[in-house]
């Protein structure tokens, strides 16, 4: 194959590809472990992690050998007959999940599609709703993904605007406001749909006892509570899912990014009985959910979570890089603020300091990869496979951009 440069690619993307995304100036080529690498052979720590769908680490070795030695024997078999590994898989996910049922899906929008429709008919045949009137409570800020549906509600004028004609049936109400919620249920509200912290809008952390509220108020009024751990999931937060920081039981977990170990697309929403017991054979599906190369990748990237203690690593690593950041910030001119839990952490800048992309990409030139998220906020999300020694040497090109 013809070897290309950084700039090669990069025009050749521009003039062929869609601009529905604005990359920083990088190619990456390679990576192993915290290091991407571009064409020209400069490596760069990934602060990213494909917003945190690289947990476990660029290839990690357990889920390269896992997709390998399934590559070798068997990929998709669709639904249409059973296979050896969806059971297994399913098993495996309903014991980490402590719920009774898995519903497998490819990427983390289809997952939330399928919580959606899991909430609205439960709601018709369980609680039994009139017809055509289920109600989601949904939050300001929220991002669940990009299909038709979930951005009609989404209150991101980017995202949002121009793809009407909307899907009614969601009730948008403030973040973190457990009044708002409770006023906006009525005898139609079937479920809630949150992120436990709020990612792509900036890692916004609610106060202590959201989660359990909304538990709470789901339980009192007959209604759903489905948490969206597809970025908050999988130790990224510091416990195995951001929901466990609190004293609270979902009834819908939706999960992808990091269950599918940074190689393959897999996500999944798991349920007890009583919930995703709802779907009856031919009223929902997906021609690639739960094949068994996702499986197979699926089970391996779980077992490498629990086998090099992600959580825990990621919640000391993530106390001690947000510590380093909250002395820089005492000292700099440019930091509003530090918020996070675990490995999901965000700056935010002052006005004064201008636009977050001139910071990235002084980032950039020095071999750490962070993207911007608004124009005022810059996330660091790394593997979780990071070390304290990595953190510090990240720390001293964020002094140096930032302080
Ligand atoms: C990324 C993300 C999604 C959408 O996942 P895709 O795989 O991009 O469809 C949904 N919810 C949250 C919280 C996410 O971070």
């Amino acid at each position: 194959m013809q070897k290309y440069s950084s700039q090669e690619l990069m025009a050749i993307e521009h003039k062929y590809g869609a601009h529905n995304y604005h990359p920083l100036e990088v190619v990456i080529s390679k990576a192993d472990g915290i290091w991407v690498e571009d064409p020209e052979g400069k490596r760069y720590i990934d602060m990213l992690s494909a917003y945190s769908a690289v947990n476990q680490g660029h290839r990690h070795p357990a889920v390269i050998k896992a997709l390998k030695d399934q590559a070798d024997v068997l990929t998709l078999t669709s639904r249409a007959f059973f296979n050896d590994r969806w059971p297994l898989f399913a098993r495996k996910l309903a014991e980490l999940t402590g719920k009774e049922m898995i519903l497998p899906m490819n990427t983390g929008a289809e997952a939330v599609e399928t919580a959606i429709k899991t909430m609205r008919k439960w709601g018709y045949l369980v609680k039994k709703v009139k017809a055509d009137k289920a109600e989601i409570i949904v939050f300001a800020d929220n991002f669940h993904g990009r299909t038709t549906t979930i951005v009609s509600f989404s209150t991101d004028p980017d995202g949002h605007d121009n793809y009407g004609p909307y899907t009614p049936g969601f009730k948008i109400v403030p973040y973190d406001d457990l009044p708002a919620v409770e006023k906006a249920i009525n005898k139609n509200t079937v479920g809630i749909l949150v992120e436990p912290i709020q990612g792509e809008a900036g890692v916004v952390v609610p106060k202590e006892g959201f989660l359990a509220g909304l538990g709470k108020i789901a339980k009192k009024h007959n209604v759903l509570l489905a948490v969206d751990e597809i970025q908050t999931g999988f130790c990224r937060t510091g416990k195995l899912f951001a929901y466990q920081y609190e004293d609270v039981d979902p009834d819908i977990i939706i999960m992808g990014k990091a269950l599918g170990g940074g190689v393959f697309p897999v996500s999944a929403v798991a349920a007890n009985e009583s919930v995703l017991g709802v779907f009856k054979p031919g009223t929902h599906g997906s021609t690639f959910g739960g094949n068994p190369l996702a499986c197979a990748v699926a089970m391996a990237a779980i077992d490498v979570l629990i086998d090099e203690k992600l959580a825990q690593r990621a919640a000391e690593n993530g106390d001690y890089f947000m510590a380093q950041l909250r002395l820089l910030q005492k000292r700099s001119d440019k930091i509003k603020l530090v918020r996070g839990k675990g490995l999901l952490i965000a700056i935010v800048l002052k006005k004064s300091a201008g636009k977050a992309r001139q910071y990235t990409t002084a980032l950039k030139t020095r071999g750490l990869l962070c993207k911007e998220t608004h124009d005022w906020i810059i996330r660091f999300a790394p593997p979780l496979v990071i070390t304290r020694a990595d953190i510090d040497f990240a720390m001293e090109k964020i002094r140096e951009v930032l302080g």
